[in-house]
């Protein structure tokens, strides 16, 4: 065998890996690879240094620089910042693996474990110019060709999955498919000091990774998390059900022509709802179409149209049984999502046959976004028998996004890389109060980024969060009032049992925090009593015409607004005013502005919920 022989095969065998199409196929050619070129993956500080002196044909070499570059950052400090730090993670989802490839950059051992063996989301997600910059910077069009080319913003779940599940095994990230986590395993108490370290409990109960020790644990299992010590915030917002549909995608000409609905314009085109309504009967609020590996369409019904067209059976108050199975007609929401689709794309596309789903069947879902889940810590820290635990979230498990705005894996990567910078200071020795109050300062911007509002400068973002979130105040949560995240089992061992904590154990429970819609409105009717022109009777029309924000604002700093001069017909500039104000005096980020107040009929409640409770938060305490 010749030089150039050896060369060539290592160049193929890469190839097969980096063109494989499936999840079992990835890890498949993966094996191969490292069997054939005698690499051995476990060995992670090394591994991607070898593969890349194994694998050196010049068709290679562009992600190999491309790696090299992210690699290079200061913050990894040349892959060794976080050397010696051991890191689980539970989800293979888009925001796992992107967890996964920032710990092990740093220069962590890090192992995914996946419930699940296949990659089978058609659904697309939005992308924001960041991640698309960011995705690109660890060769994304080298795994998946087609990769955001021309002016298209978004990628299936699988092929986002498909290609971080790549560059994670090349950093060397240990992956396990088939492996459900069940809960945390406490060290155990006899020898402090040489005894095992904090372990998983994982479904099938045998596996090797069960023995596997680790001072960090990432939540990264989607909406519904399963980690102890992460109390849920609810925001209950006016029922919304969202209905994604995906088409199979021939690639012909006649679809290739046929536009996109894309997430942003759809708010402002009343008329296209109204036509819609009156020629087909469905009632929807919004609709957004992607071209992708499929035809993906999600949109937001209206319940009287769905009863209307015998989607959903019969009308009851709670939203889990109205779309229970039983009470949903399958073949009617069939027909109602692809009437829609047909509709919006002005009866264009040539065949709308569904796409197959997971289970072999068309791929149609209903879902109930009318309460949407954030978590209300970031991160917390146990200790045990000596041994520190830190244990952060990210992804859907922090904060569940609303799929027509697709917001979830733009928001989901900013939390990745604040965990990653968390785990950095944590590796380097920084006290865990002083960790936890910095995680959770960073998390309060979260929920208000918008493409608009974190830094345009993506080449220079890296892990830390100065470098992408312009208004960062690092320290607005002080280490005194994270206390109750750094879980010692002094304050309260008579809780704790072996295994995990029980949620009780844990005092999260700042029960004021908790904003229910009902105590926001009696709150907010207190604050602007008296004022001209308002008066608050829900959290929607009340708002409109923005003489009952600027009223908010003016009860508490007086100074800030000339109240008496407002004019009640000036929605736009009253509530403009009264946006800037909140950001510029009290950091509360607008979620819209005073045009688009202008041009709605009223503000949608979920968004003035969000809103209206930061007020809440910041002003609650406050004597006015
Ligand atoms: P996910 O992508 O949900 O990944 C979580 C992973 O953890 C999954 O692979 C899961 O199998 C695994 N897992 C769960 N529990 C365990 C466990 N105990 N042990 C081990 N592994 C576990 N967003 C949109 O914007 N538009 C859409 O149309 C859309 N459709 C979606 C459809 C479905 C069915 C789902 C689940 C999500 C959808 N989302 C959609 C949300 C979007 O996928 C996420 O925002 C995005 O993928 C980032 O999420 P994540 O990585 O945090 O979690």
């Amino acid at each position: 065998e010749t030089e150039d022989e050896r060369t060539a095969q290592a160049s193929q065998l890469f190839e097969n890996f980096v063109q494989a199409s499936t999840c079992k196929g990835t890890l498949q050619a993966f094996s191969i690879l490292c069997r054939q070129l005698e690499l051995d993956p476990l060995d992670y500080s090394n591994f991607y240094s070898s593969l890349k002196a194994a694998v050196s044909s010049w068709k290679v070499k562009a992600l190999w620089t491309k790696l090299d570059k992210r690699a290079q950052q200061k913050v990894y400090n040349q892959n060794k910042a976080c050397k010696g730090t051991r890191c689980l993670i539970i989800g293979g989802g888009p925001c796992g693996l992107r967890t996964a490839i920032e710990l092990s950059l740093l220069g962590c051992k890090v192992v995914v474990i996946e419930k699940r063996d296949t990659f089978s989301r058609n659904n697309v997600l939005h992308l924001w110019p960041y991640t698309i910059h960011d995705l690109r910077g660890l060769g994304a069009k080298k795994f998946y060709g087609k990769f955001c080319a021309g002016s298209i913003d978004h990628i299936s779940i699988r092929q986002l999955q498909l290609m971080l599940l790549k560059v994670s095994l090349i950093l060397g990230v240990e992956i396990h498919v088939n492996v459900e986590f069940a809960k945390l395993v406490e060290p155990p108490e006899e020898q402090p000091d040489n005894s095992p370290g904090w372990r998983a409990e994982v479904r099938p109960s045998c596996h090797p990774v069960s023995d596997f020790e680790f001072d960090v644990v990432i939540g990264a299992d989607g909406r519904r998390n399963t980690l102890d010590g992460f109390r849920r915030k609810e925001f209950r917002g006016k029922l919304a059900i969202a209905i994604t549909a995906n088409f199979v995608n021939r690639n012909t000409t006649a679809e290739a022509k046929v536009e996109e609905i894309s997430g942003v314009a759809f708010i402002f085109n009343q008329k296209f709802f109204l036509d819609l309504k009156e020629e087909t009967g469905i009632d929807l609020e919004n609709i957004v179409y992607y071209k992708d590996n499929t035809h993906y369409f999600v949109m937001t019904a209206k319940k009287q149209s769905l009863l209307d067209k015998g989607v959903i059976l019969n009308d009851y108050i709670e939203t889990e049984r109205l779309l229970s199975a039983d009470n949903v007609n399958q073949e009617a929401l069939l027909s109602y999502a692809r009437e829609a689709a047909d509709f919006g794309t002005n009866y264009q596309l040539p065949s709308l046959d569904y796409a197959i789903n997971h289970y072999g069947q068309p791929d149609v879902a209903m879902f109930d976004f009318t309460s949407m889940y954030a978590s209300e810590n970031a991160a917390l820290i146990r200790e045990k028998h000596g041994h520190q635990l830190l244990v952060a979230l990210v992804g859907d498990s922090l904060l569940e996004p609303f799929w027509p705005m697709g917001t979830g894996c733009a928001r989901g990567f900013l939390a990745a890389f604040d965990a990653a910078w968390m785990v950095k200071g944590w590796a380097q020795g920084k006290s865990p109060l002083e960790i936890l109050a910095e995680r959770e300062s960073i998390y309060r911007l979260l929920p208000q980024t918008t493409t608009e509002n974190i830094s345009k400068n993506f080449e220079q973002y890296t892990i830390d969060p100065a470098t992408r979130y312009p208004n960062l105040n690092s320290s607005c949560v002080r280490p005194h009032q994270v206390r109750h995240l750094f879980i010692n089992g002094r304050q309260d061992s008579g809780h704790i049992e072996k295994g995990g904590l029980p949620r009780r154990s844990i005092n999260l429970s700042r029960r004021e925090s908790e904003v229910r819609p009902g105590r926001l409105l009696t709150w907010c009717q207190k604050q602007t009593q008296g004022y001209r022109g308002v008066c608050v009777t829900n959290l929607t029309s009340s708002w409109r015409n923005g003489l009952a924000l600027c009223a908010l604002i003016h009860c508490q700093r007086p100074e800030l607004i000339d109240y008496d001069t407002l004019n009640e017909e000036d929605v736009a500039g009253n509530n403009q005013l009264a946006f800037d104000m909140a950001e510029r005096e009290f950091s509360i980020q607008p979620v819209t502005t005073g045009k688009e107040m202008a041009a709605e009929a009223e503000p949608d409640k979920l968004l003035m919920v969000l809103y209206l409770s930061k007020f809440y938060e910041a002003f609650r305490n406050s004597p006015g």
